[in-house]
Formats: C-alpha cells, structure tokens, sequence
C-alpha cells in the first residue's frame, strides 16, 4: 500500500474542512474539488489545490464519478476521501478509485457492499454475536409463510428494503390483514429506488433510543471500539442533537457491545472507521445497520476519547497498523452536538443566502466545526447544515450549561437558523434528564403547534 502524500477531498463543507485540516496537520498535499455554485467554499481557499469538477447539481458534480476520477489524475493525489454522504458509501466508487489506482480512504469495496445489504449485514452480526433485531432473511413470494413469520414476530412488524437508505422504502404493519399489500408495495419500491427488490421482515420497536458504536478497525487484525453516541434527538429521520457517552449505558454494556462489534469488525477484514447502529429498547440493543464512513456527528466522540478519527482513517488507509489498544480508550466527561442549519426553526423550510453577520462562540470545552464565514452565501443546492457545535464538560449537566451559553453567543445573521429550536431544547426538561427516545422531538414539535 502506497505512503499518502495527497488526497483528494472528494466532499464539500465542513467535512471537507475537516478533512483538510486533518491532513495539513499530518503534511499531507490537498486536493479541493468543488462545484461551480462552491468557488468560494474556505477549503477550496485554504487547499493545494482546486479543481472545478462541474455545476451545482450534485449529480453532475460531487456524484460524477469520472470527474472525480480526471480530478484525482491530473493533480496526482494519490488517496481520495469521500467524507460522508455523495460517494462515501457506494462500493462502486470505492471500486473505481482503486482500480485507477487510488487509494480509497475507507472500507474495501466488498466491505461497503456486504454492509450496504442490510440482510448480508445482518447475518454477518449475528455470526459474530452482535445482537440483531429479531427478523427474517429476505422473503419469498410465499404468502402463507410470511404471515407465518409476521405472527411469530408478533404485530407490529416492519417491512424493510436490503439495499435501503436515507429512511426509505420501509413500510410498519400493524395487523395481518395488511401483511401481503404492504410487502408488494415495499417490494415495488426496493426495486425503484435501490433496483434491488429483496425486502425483509423485521419486529417493529416502538419507542426506541438510537444509539451508535464507532469503531476503528485496522483491517490487518486489529480493532477497536470508541464508545457510543445517543442519537435519539431526531426529526424526520434526521439527527438534530448527538451526545456521547449515551446516558444511563454501564460500563458492562458499552464493554459487551463494544467487543462483539470489535469482533465483527476482525471477522469482516472491516477497514476504517464505521458505525454501528443499535436500536435500544427496555435495556437491550438491536443492532439496525452499520455506516461504513465518518459520520456528521464523529467529534463528539473525538472530544470523549482525545482521538482523532479522520487521522486514523487516514493512517489505517495508508496501510498502518492501529497504534493503541482498547484498553488505552478511555471516555472523559460528556460531549453534546448541536447540528446548525440554515432553516426555518418553525417550518424546517431551507434558508440559503447571505450571512451578514457571523459570531461564533469560543472558551473552554467548545468546539465549532464549520465553513461558513461572515459574506458567504449559502447555496440552495446541498444539505442545510452550516455548522456543529460541540460542547464538552466533566459531565452532561455541564455540558449542557456550556452549550446553552455557546448558542447564546452564537449569531448568524442573513439567513435563518434552527438556533432557537436547540436553544429552546437544552431548556427542555426531557432533554435534560436524558433517556427519551426517537420520537420526543417530533411528539413535542406536534403538541406545540
Ligand atoms: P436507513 O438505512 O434507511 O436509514 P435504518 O435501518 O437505519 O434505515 O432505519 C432507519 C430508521 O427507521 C431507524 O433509525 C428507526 O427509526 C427506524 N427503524 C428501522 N428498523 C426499525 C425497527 N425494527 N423498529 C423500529 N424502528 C425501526
């Protein structure tokens, strides 16, 4: 496996910030690709280089493979970074960049495949301990066995799409009668949507707590897990809030799923750094999928251990074995993670254009990972996320106390932001006393209308 000298940020915003950061501090080159509507993006200034690679539309830009590729070639980066969403978790991308010769920083292209077919995943986690869902394999035309498997699950069950994404092509069924409808239907979409029709049947949870374990994995024999994050401040599918370590987990269950994860990860040849994402419900865990790049809310883990993930793609990438154990992973204090998005904190409704004004907070225990700056325009184009704000203290309490201060000083002007909603929810009494599930914040935004 080659040195990495220069990589090729294959993102924009503040992922692509982070990871240029990561890699001036290493001395390894960057590689900018931006769209036209991102010229003026602060790590397209601040890399090496930069290489336009087409217009707004992300299909044309940050998902056309062949100009990422022409990029990569005529600057001679030699490693490309997908950061997360576009091109991170599609295995034909990854494909692509090593059969030209590039390394791709993150899982093989085969790992990327078997963890991007839900059911394939799942068996391979129940091969190595991690508990699942109860559920089925991929169902069969067969209607008198399905509904033999739905009354053996037990009402409600949800239907589910193997090569699913983004909270799509998923179906809950709460009675028999609308058992055969629903599978067809899911099937029909599985197949417009991921062009794979194979679906699969899985117990319906109702009130659960989403939470995650980031993992490093050397691919060489060697892994380890960094923890867990509590994800369940969601919207829409969406995260809003991330905190780590997740509130009332023991040190017994954190060891128990960290290291049968750890496992799965030796039993795959897993490479890089990925999530594993649980379902938890009346003190178990079920695992739901695993993320097989860095995730959007990865330094609150960061700030809980003191390691640096993106480095330790970058390193693991770069052929190195994982330089600590898991007994040199200790979790310190709490981190909290508030997305900032240009919306409307009432409708959700995108809010691009022109910051006017721009303060962001600072002191003791404050992280802020973004690439806005005071006259830059948000595009309309791309996801509304223009910020994260990390706040850390020795425990959640102070933790929160600090971020409550950290929006306060925050100020964006131009544009509207969710900062009163996430202001409005560390006053939250819930909130506070941590533990509520994926379903308080959409619950309280339906009684507050
Ligand atoms: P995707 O890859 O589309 O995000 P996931 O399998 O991660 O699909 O599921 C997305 C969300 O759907 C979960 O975070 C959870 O809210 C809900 N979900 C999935 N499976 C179940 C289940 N068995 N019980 C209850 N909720 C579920």
């Amino acid at each position: 496996m080659a040195k990495i000298e220069k990589v090729l940020i294959a993102n924009r915003g503040e992922i692509a910030l982070r990871i240029l950061r990561a890699c001036k501090e290493m001395g390894i080159k960057t590689v900018a690709v931006y769209s036209t509507a991102d010229r003026d993006l602060k790590h397209v200034k601040l890399a090496d280089e930069a290489v336009c690679i087409g217009p707004a539309p992300a299909k044309e830009s940050y998902l056309n493979i062949p100009s990422l590729i022409a990029a990569a070639e005529v600057t001679g980066a030699n490693a490309i970074h997908p950061g997360y969403g576009f091109l991170s978790e599609s295995a034909d991308f990854a494909e692509r960049v090593e059969k030209s010769g590039f390394t791709f920083i993150g899982p093989r292209p085969e790992t990327i495949r078997l963890m991007g077919d839900k059911v394939s995943a799942i068996e391979a986690m129940e091969s190595a301990g991690v508990p699942c869902v109860p559920g089925s394999g991929v169902l069969t035309d067969d209607d008198n066995e399905n509904r033999k498997i739905a009354k053996k699950l037990g009402y409600p069950v949800i239907i589910k799409s193997a090569g699913g994404g983004g909270g799509r092509g998923m179906r809950v069924v709460r009675k028999e009668e609308d058992l055969i409808d629903a599978i067809a239907l899911t099937k029909r979409e599985a197949d417009s949507f991921f062009n794979n029709p194979n679906v699969f049947m899985e117990k319906f949870l109702e009130n659960p707590r989403h939470i995650e374990f980031q993992l490093l994995s050397d691919g060489q024999g060697h892994a380890v897990c960094l923890g867990e994050r509590d994800c369940s401040m969601q919207r829409k599918n969406q995260k809003v809030i991330e905190e780590a370590p997740a509130p009332g987990i023991t040190e017994k269950q954190r060891k128990d799923i960290g290291d049968r994860c750890v496992k799965a990860c030796i039993e795959t040849g897993y490479r890089g750094a990925g999530t594993f994402e649980f379902l938890y419900e009346n003190g178990k865990f079920f695992f739901i999928e695993v993320n097989t790049r860095v995730q959007v809310e990865h330094p609150i883990t960061e700030q809980v251990t003191g390691i640096d993930i993106v480095k330790e793609q970058i390193k693991i990438a770069g052929g190195n074995f994982l330089t600590f154990k898991q007994s040199d992973v200790k979790i310190k204090g709490h981190a909290i993670e508030c997305r900032i998005n240009a919306e409307d904190p009432a409708t959700f409704i995108p809010s691009p254009g022109k910051i006017t004004r721009l303060h962001t907070p600072g002191g003791p225990g404050i992280r802020w990972d973004s690439h806005i700056y005071e006259s830059y325009s948000v595009p309309p184009y791309y996801d509304s996320m223009i910020g994260k704000l990390i706040a850390c203290n020795d425990n959640r309490a102070l933790a929160i106390a600090r971020m409550k201060q950290a929006l306060n000083e925050l100020i964006v002007d131009g544009i509207k932001t969710n900062i009163p909603l996430l202001t409005e929810l560390m006053e939250d009494e819930t909130f506070n006393k941590g533990g509520f599930n994926i379903h308080y914040l959409e619950h309280r935004l339906e009684q507050k209308k």
